[in-house]
């Protein structure tokens, strides 16, 4: 049977089998940093764990709780704890439709890997993941939700399935306009989406150094372009890689939302930025959407005790 996200197999919410360890390179930082992903408790959501700090160490992944944008998508809690560069990982959780998850970090920031989020999932697919017996939550798009900023936007109407259809337009001619559609069902996340790396400009990046950002960035774990030329020794991985990464930021961001979301997306140059603003414009009005729950059947022993 057809693994489709859509309203008559929304499914059981799922957890990784066991935890699963990951060590790399902070983007901001350049330094070691480390996480450990394991399974949690139903209706619980992603939440991250600053282990480095002695209280307040809990920071959720929701959307009100992004802080910056810049470089990447920062949460931090109500005691001002942040964590870094969350959104690959965010991505991988949403395309392995993973509702439940804990998120134990060494530092303030998640290991940026090879740029995309083929190491997450791998290591996630690696001890597998479980069905929780408790119905998953939806969000259904009910009406057009827009926001509109400069020459970026992102337009949600209502679906039964989620789609992304993306439009990019960069000066650089190695990057130029790109254009994709792909609707996330089955493990078309991993496969289409999945391992499109991060980029930035040469110049950009000489740039930040300068002044003390992205220590982290480098060839190894982005896509480098300079005046016309991809720099990696062996090149993209999909001839339109940077807008697939678009996509992948989008799911990452976008899953911040709490839930998967039944809808169907266009974006335009849109950003980290834009994305948690959408969401903002989405929640904004109970009208725009529906979170669809249903009857929740809570463990093993409650079903074979109502069948005894
Ligand atoms: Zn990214």
């Amino acid at each position: 049977m057809p693994d489709t996200l859509n309203i008559t197999n929304i499914g059981f919410q799922k957890t990784l089998k066991s935890e699963v360890f990951c060590e790399g390179i902070g983007l901001h930082s350049g330094k070691k940093t480390s996480i450990k992903i394991m399974p949690a408790e139903v209706n619980t959501g992603i939440s991250f764990f600053r282990q480095d700090l002695s209280e307040n160490q809990e920071i959720k992944a929701i959307y009100e709780n992004v802080c910056d944008t810049k470089l990447g998508t920062t949460i931090s809690n109500k005691a001002g704890h942040k964590v870094q560069t969350i959104e690959h990982l965010m991505a991988a959780f949403m395309g392995l439709k993973i509702d439940n998850a804990q998120v134990l970090l060494s530092g303030n920031e998640i290991p940026i890997m090879d740029g995309s989020s083929r190491v997450f999932i791998d290591l996630i697919n690696t001890v597998g993941i479980k069905e929780q017996f408790t119905k998953k939550k939806v969000i259904k798009i009910l009406k057009e939700v827009s926001f509109f900023q400069n020459n970026s936007s992102i337009i949600a109407i209502p679906s039964d399935n989620f789609s992304i259809d993306y439009h990019i337009d960069f000066d650089d001619p190695a990057i130029g306009i790109q254009n994709k559609k792909v609707t996330l069902m089955g493990d078309n996340f991993d496969k289409e989406i999945g391992s499109a790396r991060t980029f930035g400009m040469l110049s950009e990046v000489k740039n930040m150094h300068k002044n003390g950002l992205a220590l982290g960035g480098s060839i190894n774990n982005a896509i480098v372009v300079d005046a016309g030329k991809i720099l990696n020794a062996d090149g993209l991985r999909f001839e339109d890689e940077f807008v697939r990464h678009k996509i992948l930021d989008f799911c990452g961001d976008i899953y911040l939302s709490g839930f998967q979301i039944l809808g169907s997306i266009v974006a335009k140059c849109a950003g980290h930025d834009i994305n948690n603003k959408f969401l903002w414009e989405l929640f904004s009005d109970d009208s725009n959407y529906q979170i669809i729950e249903e009857n929740s059947i809570s463990t093993i022993e409650e079903i074979n005790f109502a069948v005894a």
